[in-house]
């Protein structure tokens, strides 16, 4: 029996994202449409979030702006699509900083963030630097690393300096060190609860957008599955790809088992249902004896 449910959650999104943001190199070819999601994890009376979206206000308003964001909803509208409030929320394990994943903590009154301490004291220094230098900040809003910093001044911030397993029962973090940013987190969930795990699934933050970083295409290499890094690296595409060889490899190179959360197609995979707000649900897996969202 699987010990949780697994969903993923589009809270908005943008309609034409140009597709050399999405994987590294495609220059002049067109635009993909780009969902903006956060997973959730729910057990028996627990849940969790990995990442939080943005407010649609302040400067992550003015960011929505700038990358288009349409549709936009508060957790409120949608996690109620699969019965939960923010109130509900436990934990949240925070990617990767970037406002679009850690640009809400103030609406999940209840929860305890973890995030990597790499992340967190890089960008504090990032914000130090001299503003010809701000293409580092890039995705982020300051506003957002301050909240962070808040956060762990009240005790609600769990800063971890490197992996951690078992988490909760059967979830594990895991760490890639300067690649999309300074110090990305992914999440498995191990959900037959075994230590080799034959039911693991992980969430992969944005250190894959969509499927064509998992199983890219090559014509002139004439490689079917390759792995293609995300078009926005702080650190290196080196590093994006070592990621996901160790995401891949978790999940016995069962590729449908990595989870990217900025892809439209999860729908050909999974089942779901798109709300009155013409946002998608993506039910990954169902735990126990809960019954289907979708
Ligand atoms: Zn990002």
């Amino acid at each position: 029996m699987s010990l949780y449910s697994i969903y993923v959650l589009e809270y908005g999104f943008v309609p034409e994202y140009h597709k050399s943001g999405v994987v590294y190199g495609a220059h002049n070819q067109g635009y993909v449409k780009l969902p903006y999601c956060y997973a959730v994890i729910k057990g028996d009376n627990w849940a969790a979030m990995v990442d939080v979206g943005y407010n649609d206000r302040d400067y992550g308003r003015y960011l929505g702006d700038l990358f288009d964001v349409r549709n936009w909803r508060p957790p409120h509208d949608v996690l109620a699509e699969i019965g939960l409030t923010p109130e509900d929320i436990k934990a949240v394990f925070i990617t990767h900083a970037h406002f679009d994943h850690f640009g809400n903590v103030e609406a999940f009154p209840n929860a305890t963030f973890y995030i990597q301490k790499k992340e967190l004291q890089e960008w504090v220094w990032a914000m130090s630097l001299p503003d010809r230098m701000r293409w580092i900040l890039s995705g982020i809003d300051t506003g957002d690393i301050l909240r962070g910093v808040q956060l762990a001044r009240d005790k609600r911030l769990v800063v971890l300096d490197g992996p951690m397993e078992n988490v909760v029962p059967g979830i594990d973090l895991h760490v890639a060190y300067d690649s999309h940013t300074f110090a990305c987190m992914w999440v498995t969930v191990r959900n037959d609860g075994q230590a080799e795990s034959g039911d693991v699934w992980v969430l992969a933050g944005d250190l894959v957008y969509q499927f064509d970083n998992l199983q890219g295409a090559s014509e002139q290499l004439k490689i079917d599955d390759l792995y293609l890094p995300v078009g926005l690296a702080t650190g290196s595409q080196f590093n994006l790809i070592m990621a996901t060889e160790a995401m891949m490899k978790q999940v016995g190179y069962e590729a449908r088992r990595v989870i990217p959360v900025h892809e439209a197609r999860l729908e050909h995979t999974f089942p779901s249902r798109l709300t009155k707000h013409d946002l998608r649900v993506s039910e990954i897996c169902l735990g126990g004896d809960a019954t289907s969202a979708v």
